[in-house]
């Protein structure tokens, strides 16, 4: 599980890493580092959506520089929000190449603009100049983030027409993603769909923001599982730990560890929902069904007993249980419903048909329901990683393990506590604004990017 390379080209190998222009991965700043850095932010951009986001900067405690400067800084926030032509980017895109230089280790470029329509079902008066526009502003970030090197990445934050820029959802991906809790997060747009949500401050969102919200994980036991249950719990939330019984030891010490309980339950059974919410016997805020198995083959020599397995435990068990919980009542207000799928269900994997499968198939679900659970001022996303290390990718072949690591504009693998760090943004009450959508936590892996 440990990255060797890593620790290297840090180390004894640094001279050797450089001269020979190989990858040189930087251990990542994380929350348990410090919630934010402390050098200016560069806010580019002269429209209404620029200069309110320098004052909520302002307010939360940032220096903020309006104009390109020498200084050192820790994130350049760009906003494009208002551009129409495509020639209206290159302002904005050379005035951000000029100040990366100037970026310190592990910090932030952030994009914000308005929402392309890129699937053939589009507004009938889609403006071909404008979304052009706008779908360029993604494609600058993307190709970008690329571009960042010594930890920082560059991430979008993409708002619906009709959604203030400053609504409570998008002014939260903004902590999110200036913060060290986005450490694995790179060349992602973040879509913000709707003004719901509550405000919260820099410093809310860096505390106990999930206190008094019940959180039940499936998975929970070790691996990423472990980690978004602790990581709900250092944000207040209680939390409810389930696993399979023949994980029951492991899953009854990590609950141990964070004052959580454990509920030995297989989330394949018919009725799991149902037990769910008979022993849990309260509202449940978040649920995060990480709970996922892989049976890797070819699909040439793919049994029946791995296919169905797999479909069974990753989505199958998931539509039953959030079906089973709605018709028992068992949601709190405004619940968070968020879900693991995986890069290899956005690219496809070889030896993966199964797994792929099940993983869209997440993602088609959450897209799908993102409805069903507005009408009770709900939200249900998904999270996709990429290449983590955990006790699942340390049985992968040395080489392909390693390629896989480096692959990555991050050039590393992430942490679980990567992924839970974006579980508990999305459970946030200032992410109402965000549903439907997939984040992938990937470091900017090649894979299907
Ligand atoms: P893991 O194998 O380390 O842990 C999975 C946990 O789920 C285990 O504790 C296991 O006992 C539990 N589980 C399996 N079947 C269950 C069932 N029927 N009922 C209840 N619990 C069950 O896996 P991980 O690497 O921590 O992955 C967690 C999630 O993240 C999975 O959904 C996985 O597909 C997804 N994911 C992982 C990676 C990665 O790189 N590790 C990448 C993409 C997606």
């Amino acid at each position: 599980m440990t990255d060797r390379y890593t620790k290297l080209a840090n180390g004894p190998l640094k001279a050797l890493v450089k001269t020979l222009g190989l990858p040189s991965p930087v251990p990542l700043r994380r929350h348990s580092d410090g919630a934010y850095l402390s050098e200016p932010v560069l806010v580019l951009g002269a429209g209404a959506a620029a200069d309110a986001y320098a004052q909520i900067l302002l307010d939360n405690g940032f220096e903020v520089r309006r104009k390109p400067t020498s200084e050192k800084l820790s994130a350049v926030l760009a906003f494009f929000d208002e551009a129409q032509e495509p020639t209206d980017l290159s302002e904005i895109a050379l005035e951000i190449g000029g100040a990366l230089r100037g970026l310190v280790r592990c910090s932030r470029v952030i994009v914000f603009s308005r929402d392309a329509h890129i699937s053939p079902e589009r507004p009938a008066d889609t403006d071909p100049a404008l979304n052009a526009t706008r779908n360029g502003a993604v494609g600058l970030m993307r190709s970008l983030a690329h571009e960042m090197r010594g930890g920082s990445t560059a991430n979008g934050i993409v708002v619906s027409d009709g959604v203030p820029m400053d609504a409570p959802s998008v002014v939260s991906a903004l902590w999110f993603l200036l913060s060290s809790k986005s450490a694995y997060v790179s060349g992602q747009p973040l879509h913000v769909t709707t003004a719901h949500g509550e405000a919260a401050t820099a410093e809310a969102l860096a505390g106990a923001h999930l206190d008094g919200r019940l959180a039940v994980v499936t998975g929970a036991a070790r691996g990423i599982g472990a980690a978004i249950a602790a990581t709900l719990a250092r944000d207040g939330a209680t939390v409810v730990g389930v696993d399979v019984p023949q994980a029951g030891d492991a899953l009854a010490r990590t609950m141990n560890g964070i004052g959580g309980t454990a509920l030995q339950l297989d989330i394949t059974a018919e009725d799991a929902g149902r037990v769910i919410a008979q022993r849990v016997g309260e509202p449940i805020d978040i649920l995060v069904h990480n709970a996922g198995i892989t049976r890797d083959r070819m699909l040439a020599n793919m049994e029946a007993s791995r296919w169905d397995s797999v479909i069974a435990v990753n989505i199958a068990s998931q539509l039953r249980m959030n079906t089973q919980l709605t018709e028992a009542g068992a949601w709190g207000s405004a619940p968070r419903i968020i879900s693991l799928a995986s890069t290899s269900g956005i690219a496809g994997n070889r030896g993966q048909t199964n797994y792929a499968a099940s993983k869209a198939g997440v993602i088609g679900m959450v897209a799908a329901s993102a409805d069903r659970f507005a009408a009770q001022g709900g939200t249900i996303n998904a999270v996709a990683p990429g290449f983590i290390e955990t006790e699942m990718t340390a049985k992968m072949p040395t080489l392909t393990r390693e390629v896989a690591r480096r692959v990555a504009s991050l050039q590393q693998g992430g942490l679980p506590v990567d992924v839970a760090e974006a579980i508990a943004f999305l459970a946030a009450q200032s992410s109402g604004g965000i549903s439907g959508t997939t984040l992938r936590v990937c470091g900017q892996n090649l894979v299907g990017a």
